[in-house]
């Protein structure tokens, strides 16, 4: 078989943890596999990166953060492929451009275009395991770019795609998909199967997991997915078509989004294309708008209340002076979104009003609601999430 092995930041986060994953790859290799290896950045590099350069600069160039953030990943990608070849593996490590993961131009969030698969085709055909550095491509003009936050779990998928691998492991520091984070219930249940879609919107809606766009692509190139733990053998959880997932539940999965702010803007002129006019400004400037809500019209003016990313607040506050209106203009961070999940809502009625239910009856009050096919949101004070994440996994009983 083909193996695609991602390994995340806790996995490869010590020089321990990196020997223990060579010996897991190791393994794999000795069972007759052909093994691609997908690394991140040592737990926390990230992040020391990031910091690095704020102490420098509020608006860092995005071309210089790439370079710097992709820094991480090459260091782990080098030490494991040294660690292998010191206990006998021929081994060869690859930065995304010499994987030839090309990308299109926006950096920190750029999107893979294509995989030349032959550079790693060309290695693995001479008998060699191939340790790529996650997170990372190169754009047409050669320049290095990063594919967003946990965008290691899109390397190891896109690379799975375009090799046709046979699976693609993503190993991390718990056993697989849950019903909801464990480390905030842990009487929360590891899921043995999810649907790509129930997956994706867990993902989207705040389960890091797996970062969002690698669930986009694995459904998109049918790609075998499995999340499970580099620390033990328990069998994860596979992310596969829902049709080859028997019985689905009405809630699956409970989700928690901390990185929400909200926008209000009051006295907005009540006539049409305003919203037009302030979403057209906010798209300009690359913000993800979640949930809208306009209030009934009074005196010519309505409110107009929407939620963005934290980190999208302040390219948000700038779109906002450019708007040559009247209203006036509030920011809160302190909200969060609670989510719950599932393709067996489409066929059941209740689900809803189950959540308002329980969230009400603990004291807390909905600031905004969204619901689609397979899923609803709602917007509440940050300091009550972890509370409803818990009371909403109780009543829809997920840890039976
Ligand atoms: P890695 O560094 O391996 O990429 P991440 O920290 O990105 O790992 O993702 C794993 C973490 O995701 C877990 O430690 C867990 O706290 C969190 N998580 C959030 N929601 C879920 C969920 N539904 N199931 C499992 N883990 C979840
Ligand atoms: N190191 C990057 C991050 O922390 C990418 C990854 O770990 O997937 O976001
Ligand atoms: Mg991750």
């Amino acid at each position: 078989m083909l193996i695609v092995q991602k390994y995340g930041g806790t996995s490869v986060g010590t020089l321990e943890r990196i020997e223990a994953v060579a010996k897991r790859v190791a393994k794999a290799k000795e069972d007759g596999n052909d093994i691609v290896v997908v690394v991140s950045a040592m737990s926390g590099e990230t992040n020391k990166l990031i910091s690095y350069a704020e102490n420098f600069s509020n608006n860092p160039k995005q071309r210089e953060m790439d370079l710097l953030l992709s820094a991480g990943e090459r260091v782990t990608s080098a030490l494991l492929s040294i660690a292998l070849n010191e206990m006998g593996y021929p081994t060869v490590a690859m930065s995304g451009r010499q994987a030839g993961i090309r990308t299109d131009k926006f950096h920190t969030k750029a999107r893979i275009e294509s995989i030349n698969r032959l550079c790693i085709e060309k290695e693995i055909n001479g008998g060699n395991i191939v340790v790529v550095a996650g997170f990372q491509g190169v754009t047409e003009l050669g320049e290095v770019s990063t594919l967003g936050r946990g965008g290691s779990d899109l390397s190891a998928v896109a690379i799975a795609g375009a090799l046709e691998a046979d699976l693609c492991e993503i190993y991390t520091d718990v056993d697989g998909v849950y019903t909801t984070d464990p480390r905030i219930e842990p009487k929360a249940k590891k899921l043995d199967k999810i649907s790509y879609d129930e997956m994706l919107e867990l993902a989207s809606l705040g389960a890091k997991v797996l970062q969002t766009r690698s669930v986009e692509m694995a459904k998109k190139l049918n790609v075998n997915l499995v999340t499970r733990s580099s620390f033990n053998d328990n069998e994860g959880t596979l992310i596969t078509k829902e049709e080859n997932i028997m019985e689905q539940p009405v809630v699956s999965g409970v989700a928690l989004d901390r990185n929400q702010a909200r926008v209000t803007l009051r006295g907005v002129t009540d006539k049409p294309g305003i919203a037009a006019e302030i979403f057209r400004k906010l798209s300009e400037s690359n913000v993800n708008v979640d949930m809208i809500i306009q209030n009934v019209g009074h005196d010519g003016t309505t409110n107009l209340g929407f939620t963005v990313p934290q980190n999208e607040l302040d390219l948000t506050k700038d779109a906002m002076l450019e708007l040559n209106a009247s209203q006036s203009v509030e920011y809160d961070s302190e909200i969060v979104k609670v989510s719950i999940v599932g393709v067996g809502m489409k066929s059941h009625s209740g689900v809803a009003c189950t959540a308002f239910d329980t969230l009400s009856r603990e004291g807390i009050n909905l600031e905004m609601i969204s619901t689609s096919e397979i899923k609803i949101s709602m917007v509440i004070a940050a300091k009550y999430g972890e509370l409803a994440v818990r009371a909403l996994h109780d009543a829809y009983k997920l840890d039976e």
